[in-house]
């Protein structure tokens, strides 16, 4: 309904958010520190803190559109869904092929591996051989002596992070006071685990599908922002050995690595036969590996509504974040998003 003042007619809407458990706990957090009065409030601060910010020159353009469907070739021996905020082990063979596809737009997933002579990868390694952001043609190395364990054969999205470790439980804890929250780094350790002991070896080097990063050429810092990549988007990688990989989906919400919404993502184990091989075998479902997680847990579903009233003037800026897909499509995706790059500032301006 729209509002009179004085000569001005304002048109008022309402967004329904939706958090998770520990989204919403951030949520109220901001809103003690900020001193809002209410969600509403908190929501004009968001947006009037993204229209002050400096525009990110990554994101000058729309996002890249999602792509064609992907060619797959071989006979499947495990097609699976991942469910959002999990990790699981896979054992592969040499020449099998791992591919994984976002079901939804941006989900980061972190991946690692290790040969059967406990040799895992080495970031450090493989980005010494193929830059920080590797794509088709990157191998990932093992710690010495070295070795490929797996090699990017296909990819539809621009490229995927070797700089940074898993997010963790601390980083949560220091990122939010809030405990309890498992970060890619546990769900690995669990994962990592569940193939005994001999290959439960601790490491902080995973490739970060999916994640844009870069250094900073001003101080040589870090920087990443949320994955761009859209559903339907394929990174296909081949065993170079036997191999196992361990795969999370980041159930980062707080960050953006994930655009603030964790989701499953396809995994698709092939091995990697011609199609016209995998063709004249009788076809048969394949089965999911023992203790394959099929729900996520309650902590990374969005149960929480809060409903929001945006102005008219701030309505257009978060229409106008949404044309560009960057954070999002939709106004309650884009609006989540500025609270908690809000959120991110003020923790920074401390
Ligand atoms: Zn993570």
């Amino acid at each position: 309904m729209p509002s009179r003042v004085g000569d001005l007619i304002l048109y008022a809407i309402t967004v329904r958010l939706s958090l998770t458990d520990h989204q919403r706990a951030v949520a109220e957090r901001l809103l003690t520190r900020s001193g809002a009065a209410g969600f509403d409030e908190l929501a004009a601060l968001a947006v009037d803190h993204e229209r002050r910010r400096p525009p990110e020159p990554r994101w000058s353009r729309p996002r890249p559109p999602r792509p064609a469907v992907a060619h797959r070739s071989g006979e499947v021996v495990l097609d699976a869904v991942l469910p959002a905020a999990s990790g699981v082990a896979l054992a592969l063979t040499r020449r099998q092929r791992l591919s994984l596809e976002q079901l939804k737009d941006g989900q980061c997933v972190d991946l690692s591996a290790c040969a059967g002579d406990g040799r895992h990868l080495s970031a450090a390694r493989s980005r010494a051989f193929h830059g920080i952001n590797p794509s088709t043609g990157a191998s990932l190395w093992s710690t010495a002596p070295h070795t490929r364990l797996l090699t990017i054969v296909a990819d539809t999205s621009p490229g995927h992070d070797l700089c940074f470790p898993p997010c963790s439980e601390l980083e949560y804890w220091e990122h939010s006071g809030i405990g309890n929250h498992l970060g890619c780094a546990e769900l690995h350790a669990v994962a990592r685990a569940s193939f005994g002991a001999g290959h439960a070896a601790e490491t902080d080097d995973v490739l970060n599908l999916w994640l844009p990063s870069a250094v900073d050429g001003r101080d040589g810092r870090l920087r990443s922002w949320p994955a761009a990549c859209r559903r339907g988007d394929v990174v296909q990688l081949e065993a170079e050995r036997d191999v196992f990989v361990v795969l999370s989906t980041c159930p980062d919400d707080l960050f953006g690595s994930s655009q603030y919404e964790p989701g499953p993502i396809r995994v698709v184990v092939s091995n990697g036969t011609s199609e016209r091989a995998a063709a004249s075998r009788p076809r048969r479902a394949p089965e999911l590996p023992p203790g394959w997680p099929t729900a996520p847990p309650p902590s990374a579903v969005a149960r929480h509504q809060v409903a929001v009233v945006l102005g008219d003037a701030d309505r257009d800026h978060v229409d106008r974040i949404a044309a560009g897909g960057w954070l999002g499509t939709s106004r309650a995706a884009v609006l989540r998003a500025l609270m908690f790059r809000l959120y991110e500032s003020s923790r920074t301006a401390r």
